[in-house]
């Protein structure tokens, strides 16, 4: 039976762009529908807007460094509906972009909200449309804990589109969005709390990592509250916040702010009228070729829960469209060796294991850090220090994992995650000359292994 599209992609965020166009690229088909805004988390409400207000908030900083080096400036003010303001402008300007590439490639767009009607039937604003393969790529939404009060919390969703920018946020959550967002907030001038539930946040992460920041974050100012959750969060008369911790303390705000992590977005999607399994967490259940227990229906990015970060989703999108119409040159996607940063200020960078996970596997560890001042700041007051550090096997001489803590970590771990993922030794590492002066030389400067 011939259908109107080879492939309906459902959502046009960072995984459904990319496999639409690279199967209208081989020929294809395609159509796209978006509910919401064109690239999806990563261009509206994620990534880009976010990256654009962690430089924004680093001005604070530069200006008082710039004393250091001569500089004399008059009293610096921020306005943050300006910031926002030209935020939009950009995040518009990207969704024209999207929208231009998406045509540009002779993909048929319809915006409205999606729904699956049968294994081959896509329902958009009352018109539905028959395809060979649907591709669920819906993303994924905010989570907020159901506690009395939870109406007045913001989640990352709210937060790039705050009117005002707030005297005093509270921060919920440990993980990159309640980490990267404390440091938005402080930065820019207000009073700042970070609440997290266990002892330390950024739980998975290299505790050398985890207990770096803590304390980069502590010397800023930021204030940091570990083992402490909201149990409720009422109103005052003044319109002000009062959040009544577990523990019984109660803390006054003007933005309650969580970042409790993200579910998939399956709302109103159509599932119950197709046989598509969910894993245990509720994301959609697919194979190594994204195929759903329903093999017209194939899913990919935040929506299967995996890994939630642009470039895997990109990849996966890649992946799909290469196999469903490219397939010579279709190659199973890697998932090992996937460099991450978290926007914090300083930021993180990290590649591969951890000590805590490469000793878990079994490895039998070598490592070796530096800890030093970032030149940039010798003629300053700041205080700020750098962490960087290696993970190497012990028998195989490989670096298992690569991690920092200090300006452009991100920057610097992307280099690095080329070498690690063609399987450099420490010994590659060592022969290989550095950038001078640079942070980034201490990597392949590292000589002695720290004695644990
Ligand atoms: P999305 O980009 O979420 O796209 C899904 C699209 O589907 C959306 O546009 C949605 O409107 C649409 N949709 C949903 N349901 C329907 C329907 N029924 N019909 C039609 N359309 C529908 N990752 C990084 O790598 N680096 C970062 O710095 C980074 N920062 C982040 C910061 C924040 C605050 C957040 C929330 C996320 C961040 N991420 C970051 C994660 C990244 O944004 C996601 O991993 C990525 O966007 C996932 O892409 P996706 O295609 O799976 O889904
Ligand atoms: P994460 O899953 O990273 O972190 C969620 C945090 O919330 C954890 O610290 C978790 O604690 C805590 N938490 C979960 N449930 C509760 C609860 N009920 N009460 C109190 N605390 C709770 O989610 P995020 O929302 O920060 O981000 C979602 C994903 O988006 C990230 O995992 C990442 O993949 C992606 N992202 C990537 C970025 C980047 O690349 N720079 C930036 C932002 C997002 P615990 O650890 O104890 O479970």
């Amino acid at each position: 039976m011939s259908h109107d599209f080879d492939l309906f992609v459902i959502g046009a965020g960072s995984g459904g762009v990319r496999a639409a166009r690279f199967a209208a690229g081989y020929g294809a088909r395609v159509a796209v529908a978006e509910s919401r805004y064109l690239g999806g988390t990563c261009v509206n409400v994620g990534c880009v807007p976010k990256k654009l207000l962690v430089y924004g908030a680093h001005f604070a900083e530069d200006f008082e460094q710039a004393s250091g080096f001569g500089w004399s400036l008059g009293e610096a003010n921020f306005d943050w509906p300006t910031l926002i303001a030209n935020k939009n402008r950009e995040i518009e300007r990207l969704n024209g972009i999207y929208r231009n590439l998406l045509t540009n490639s002779g993909v048929s767009l319809f915006e409205g909200h999606a729904r699956i009607v049968d294994a081959h039937t896509v329902e958009v604003n009352g018109q539905r449309h028959s395809a060979e393969r649907i591709l669920i790529a819906t993303g994924g939404w905010p989570q907020i804990p159901d506690i009395p009060g939870r109406e007045h919390a913001i989640s990352s969703n709210e937060a790039f589109f705050l009117k005002q920018l707030p005297r005093r946020v509270l921060v919920v959550g440990g993980g990159y969005i309640a980490v990267e967002f404390a440091s938005i907030f402080h930065g820019l001038g207000a009073h700042t709390s970070l609440l997290y539930r266990g002892d330390l946040f950024l739980r998975g992460f290299d505790g050398a990592v985890r207990e770096h920041l803590r304390d980069e974050l502590n010397k800023k100012g930021l204030d940091l509250q570990f083992n402490a959750d909201i149990a409720n969060i009422e109103r005052q008369a003044d319109g002000s916040l009062a959040a009544t911790l577990k523990d019984g303390r109660v803390l006054e705000a003007d933005c309650v702010f969580y970042a409790t992590g993200r579910r998939p977005m399956l709302d109103n999607l159509g599932l119950e009228n197709v046989e598509v399994k969910l894993d245990k967490r509720g994301y959609i259940e697919v194979d190594d070729l994204f195929q759903t227990s329903t093999p017209s229906i194939l899913a990919l990015g935040d929506v299967i829960g995996r890994v939630q970060l642009t470039p895997v989703a990109l990849a996966e999108g890649m992946a799909v469209a290469r196999r469903l119409f490219k397939p010579e040159e279709y190659r199973p996607l890697d998932y090992s060796m996937i460099p991450t940063a978290v926007f914090s200020l300083p930021n993180i960078g990290t590649v591969g294991l951890s000590e805590e996970q490469a000793i878990e596997a079994g490895h039998k560890v070598k490592v070796f850090e530096s800890r030093f001042r970032p030149m940039k700041l010798t003629l300053t007051e700041n205080p700020e220090r750098t962490l960087m550090k290696l993970v190497v096997d012990a028998g195989s001489d490989r670096v298992l994992g690569c991690h920092m803590v200090g300006p452009e970590a991100g920057e610097i771990v992307q280099g690095l995650a080329v070498a690690l993922k063609a399987g450099a030794t420490k010994q590659i590492f060592d022969e290989t000359i550095g950038v001078h002066p640079s942070a980034a030389e201490e990597f392949v400067t590292l000589r002695t292994p720290v004695s644990r």
